[in-house]
């Protein structure tokens, strides 16, 4: 038997990065593909579906402990606000209702749907799920969630736009690549076309709709190709947002073994901010935002929305780019070791000194900057 206390719900693994603060309601388990190359979360783990009673059981205890941190509040004399005081109290106190006090810290106001392809749930089924939210939660303001390009074409527009009037905001697509060649190389399961279709189903239903982007995923041999068509399939879409993040290739994802074998040569990070440079050059006609908010991509202040900033994003990756070689090998080591956030930092004395030691160091054992940051950046899977 399985003893399930008043405040027991589950969460899957990951979320995308500016979900962090959200409510993380787990309607499926892992990735019913999970062939992707380059992907290590849900491999060896079976994709499940889960049933509307579950996860009503889950909002339930949700619920519960929503109201239980209310109480712990008053108490505490705050009137029922959730503020860094009850929060850390809670933290100490009641552990097990801290998800929900931090996300009440946060607003309380967004709601993230996992794991993988949330869009492979009946629609009937998903639309109680998102009714009963609201229901329970009603100063949600939005939800959002994962899907697969494939899947989305596997629903109508009738559908997606019910899924739209019940209260799904957005929807978060691994693009990943808009050229076949790397998209099949890393077994995605679709082409540039179908993304393309895909994207713009969701933008005609009017929901939201994020892409993401990895940017090094041609490596050396398509970094040209995969720079240029994912530009051109976003000019297509023009999706509302569009997220990047850089490649890093952990021992778990099958990736590794084509890297080990020399079938896949990956970049370093001044060829992908070259790449970088050329997927914004050629990104035109669309008003999407861009964010580089993963913490695996080098140059995070690369930001904006087009067409208005695409001359100062360009600007900040020239700006890199311009460095000489030794500044740019202090810059990465600096970001990649967490001193650094933006350009502006290597001009800082304070941050400037322990990265200047680590670099002299490694200079003095004859290490490669490169090398060394390969193996910092698999930290941040
Ligand atoms: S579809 Fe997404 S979650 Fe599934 S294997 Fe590919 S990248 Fe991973």
């Amino acid at each position: 038997m399985i003893f399930r206390s008043k405040y027991n719900f589950e969460q899957g693994p990951i979320r995308p990065p500016n979900e962090a603060n959200s409510l993380l309601v787990r309607v499926t388990r892992n990735c019913p593909w999970n062939k992707c190359l380059f992907c290590p979360v849900y491999k060896g783990e079976r994709f499940s579906r889960r049933s509307v009673e579950e996860i009503k059981s889950d909002l339930d205890s949700m619920a519960s402990a929503l109201k239980k941190t209310r109480e712990i509040s008053v108490e505490k004399g705050f009137g029922g606000e959730v503020n860094r005081q009850v929060a850390a109290y809670i933290q100490s106190s009641y552990p097990e209702l801290f998800s929900i006090a931090f996300w009440q810290y946060h607003g309380g106001e967004n709601v993230f749907l996992q794991d993988g392809d949330s869009l492979l749930l009946p629609v009937n089924d998903l639309i109680e799920v998102l009714k009963t939210i609201q229901n329970k939660f009603p100063l949600v303001k939005r939800i959002t969630t994962y899907s697969r390009s494939r899947t989305i074409l596997r629903r109508s527009l009738k559908e997606l736009t019910e899924l739209k009037k019940a209260g799904l905001s957005r929807i978060h697509v691994g693009l990943e690549s808009g050229n076949d060649r790397v998209l099949e190389f890393m077994k995605k399961g679709v082409t540039g076309d179908q993304h393309v279709e895909a994207g713009k189903l969701v933008k005609n239903a009017g929901l939201s709709l994020s892409e993401y982007v990895i940017l090094g995923l041609g490596g050396e041999k398509l970094w040209k190709e995969h720079a240029l068509d994912t530009a051109d399939v976003l000019n297509r879409i023009n999706p509302d947002f569009i997220r990047v993040r850089t490649l890093a290739v952990p021992k778990l994802s099958p990736l590794y073994k084509k890297i080990e074998n020399g079938e896949f040569k990956l970049l370093k990070d001044d060829q992908v901010v070259r790449e970088e440079a050329l997927f914004i050059e050629n990104l035109e006609t669309i008003e999407s935002s861009l964010y580089s908010d993963h913490i695996l991509n080098l140059l995070e202040e690369v930001c904006g929305k087009f067409p208005e900033d695409k001359n100062c994003m360009l600007g900040v990756i020239n700006r890199y780019l311009t460095l000489g070689e030794e500044e740019r090998d202090i810059f990465k080591l600096g970001r990649r070791t967490g001193y650094f956030r933006h350009l502006g930092d290597l001009e800082s004395s304070n941050l400037n000194m322990p990265v200047n030691k680590l670099y002299k160091q490694l200079q003095k054992e004859k290490l490669s900057v490169d090398d060394y940051i390969q193996q910092l950046m698999l930290r941040f899977i």
